[in-house]
């Protein structure tokens, strides 16, 4: 942290913001120039409450030169953390995780047909939303626990681990029984009584980037989910919401790199949600891959025309069959393996 002070500070005003800084935990090291004298903090400053420091009389500005996440910031933890979704799966290491299915889970045959063909396809996860958050209250709104069970059956007949969203924090007892990884939706990103409540349960989480998070606010909720706890978080960039309307959200590649260089935790990348077409979603992937993500999640539906939600962004079962060929031939180029 570093505190500039006003031109025209007194004395006693240098002093009390000494002794603030100091009483936060640090070595303070004075620079006197001609016009400004700045403060620097010599040691771990996040003792320190910068809004109140710069609230402080004589204070101009205060800048912070490190990041307030702890936990998940790779300076504390510079191996790459892998996360194990189920016994075999992992994510984070060299192997790419690739999770597909539907966004809502319809029937059960629908279900266990997209199952079992993403399975032959290679993918390693079921996707399928049961409580669906919807703009629209008239909307579908997901089968809720039967949909749950659906999973439960789709699982049992092909082997998959499942990932499913939650939205309600009363109903994680039942996710953390039923669901292999416990997925945190974009809009409830800053849910923070549903994180910290995630904190405490011994599941992966799929914690989805929020529409217009910044890269440090999606790793401080990251951060409250291991700060109570449960380490085993998997970030997911779905696309940001910026000024452009031709495709649904702006797929922010760029945060993979971000992020991977400020945390160890595995990142994996959304194209459905972030393009909202399903034409794009194929080479959205491949770049995805190619940008160091270390997963993907698509969705896939066997009659996208007829979906209940998100039809426009699903690809079939065929046109995810032969995306995955392609990503093994990126992954190859990049290191990975699929
Ligand atoms: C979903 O995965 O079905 C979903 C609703 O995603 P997001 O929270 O990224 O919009
Ligand atoms: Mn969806």
């Amino acid at each position: 942290m570093v505190v500039i002070m006003r031109p025209n500070h007194t004395a006693e005003e240098l002093d009390r913001a000494i002794r603030v800084m100091e009483a936060g935990g640090v070595n303070v090291m004075i620079s006197r120039g001609s016009e400004t004298t700045i403060l620097g903090a010599e040691g771990d400053a996040r003792g320190i409450d910068a809004q109140k420091m710069a609230a402080l009389p004589g204070v101009e500005r205060v800048m912070r030169v490190s990041e307030p996440y702890k936990k998940v910031n790779r300076k504390y933890h510079p191996d790459d953390t892998v996360v194990e979704l189920a016994p075999g799966v992992t994510v984070g290491g060299r192997r790419l995780l690739v999770a597909a299915g539907p966004c809502s889970v319809e029937s059960r045959e629908q279900i266990t047909a997209v199952a079992q063909a993403v399975k032959a396809s290679g993918a390693q996860v079921l996707r399928g939303g049961a409580f669906k958050p919807r703009t629209s209250p008239y909307a579908f709104q997901g089968m809720g626990y039967e949909g749950l069970d659906l999973l439960e059956k789709a699982r049992m007949a092909t082997g998959l681990p499942v990932v499913t969203e939650i939205m309600d924090a009363d109903d994680i007892g039942y996710f953390v029984e039923h669901v292999d990884v416990i997925q945190v939706g974009a809009r409830n990103m800053q849910n923070f009584s549903l994180l910290k409540r995630l904190g405490k349960v011994n599941k992966p989480i799929l914690l989805k980037r929020g529409l217009s998070a910044t890269i440090e606010e999606w790793l401080m909720s990251a951060e409250y989910i291991l700060a109570g706890g449960n380490e085993n978080v998997i970030l997911c960039e779905r696309g940001i919401r910026t000024f452009e309307t031709f495709t649904r959200n702006t797929l922010d590649l760029s945060a993979v790199l971000a992020v991977k260089r400020q945390s160890h935790l595995p990142v994996m990348v959304d194209p459905s949600h972030a393009c909202g077409q399903a034409w794009m979603v194929e080479r959205m992937s491949l770049a995805a891959i190619a940008a160091g993500a270390d997963g993907l999640i698509i969705e896939v539906h066997n009659d996208p025309a007829h979906a209940l939600c998100d039809g426009q962004q699903s690809i079939t079962p065929e046109q995810f069959d032969g995306l995955m060929e392609k990503v093994g031939a990126v992954a190859e180029c990049v290191g990975r393996t699929v």
